[in-house]
């Protein structure tokens, strides 16, 4: 007799990270980067069986890197990834994404800009390697294939789930370098959580161009623009705009003292860069808040970030120039996305 599983069918993605880890003991919390190992997703699988309890689940290797070697490439290359596994199965519950933490919230960004499918799509991460005492590895993992394996996770845009709380891709930022609850929402909070009797939402992102359709249409082999991020502090100056724009930088992030000013001696470089046709992003180096369109942006030119954080405002702007949206489009993908 053929024996039919009704569980959801979800394809868990390897790119390594933390949760791939294997430290040098189970004591081994912190030089796991360096001098650890990393496993496949079929071995993740393996040592945490529980999450077949959940899905179907099929596994498929991409990376098997600490997230801090992984760049813009990458990022296209996983999105062609998923768009061939959603091609292929249409009857396909979600992906789940195993990913270092360090970088995680920026890959989950531009795959909610870009993707439109109909599987889930969660990022999934631990803070403590798998091999670890105490590791976390094991329930975010099971968290992540619960949300993934739930119809009501469809429709929501690109998931993040650690510490058995579901973020939106586009609010999360990674707040604490050790601790377990360091994924944050920290302006509009979680979108819900994924406790033992199940997922339950509570929220919905309301922003009219997630995923953004002309993001969408960016070829599979886009180069993606130099941005540069620059960090302002007290007595910042003009040297790191200056470099950036040596180096080709197509556009510029300001991580400006907040409310969002840069520092008195980056600001006629940075007017300057306007002048030359850089457009230029105001964000703020505190973790939450907005900067908002008040008049010494709407003078400068300088467009306003809004509630991004620089390292996102630099994948929005980045992706604006590559689809070549023009100078007068830019501040509007900072409103609609
Ligand atoms: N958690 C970090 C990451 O983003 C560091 C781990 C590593 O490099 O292996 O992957």
């Amino acid at each position: 007799m053929q024996v039919t599983s009704s569980k959801p069918r979800v394809v868990l993605i390897g790119t390594g990270g933390t949760m791939s880890s294997l430290g040098t003991s189970s004591l081994d919390l912190m030089d796991y980067p360096e001098y650890g190992t990393k496993i496949s997703p079929e071995e993740i699988l393996g040592r945490v069986p529980e999450v077949k309890q959940i899905a179907n689940v099929e596994t498929v290797p991409f990376r098997s890197v600490g997230s801090t070697a992984l760049t813009p490439a990458d990022w296209f290359a996983l999105r062609t990834r998923i768009r061939e596994l959603a091609d292929d199965q249409p009857d396909l519950a979600g992906i789940v994404i195993v990913h270092g933490t360090a970088t995680l919230e920026e890959t989950a960004f531009f795959l909610d800009l870009t993707l439109n499918v109909s599987p889930v799509i969660v990022l999934v991460g631990a803070q403590r390697p798998i091999s670890a005492v105490g590791s976390d590895a094991a329930m975010n993992l099971v968290g992540a294939m619960r949300v993934a394996a739930d119809p009501a996770s469809r429709g929501r845009g690109v998931l993040v789930v650690l510490n058995d709380e579901i973020h939106a891709a586009r609010d999360v930022v990674k707040t604490a370098t050790l601790r377990l609850q360091t994924f944050r929402s920290a302006d509009f909070g979680v979108l819900g959580v994924v406790d033992p009797d199940g997922v339950h939402y509570y929220r919905r992102v309301d922003r009219p161009q997630i995923p953004h359709s002309v993001f969408c249409e960016l070829a599979d082999d886009t180069a993606v623009p130099r941005v540069d991020v620059l960090y302002s502090y007290a007595g910042a100056d003009e040297t790191f705009i200056d470099a950036a724009l040596d180096k080709g930088a197509r556009g510029l992030v300001s991580a400006g003292l907040a409310p969002g000013i840069p520092a008195k001696a980056e600001q006629a470089a940075l007017l300057a860069a306007v002048r030359q046709g850089i457009p230029v992003v105001q964000c703020s180096r505190s973790a939450s808040g907005r900067v908002a369109a008040r008049r010494y942006l709407r003078e400068t030119g300088f467009i306003p970030g809004g509630d991004f954080s620089p390292q996102k405002a630099r994948i929005l702007l980045a992706l604006g120039l590559a689809a070549g949206v023009g100078h007068e489009g830019l501040p509007e993908l900072f409103i609609q996305c």
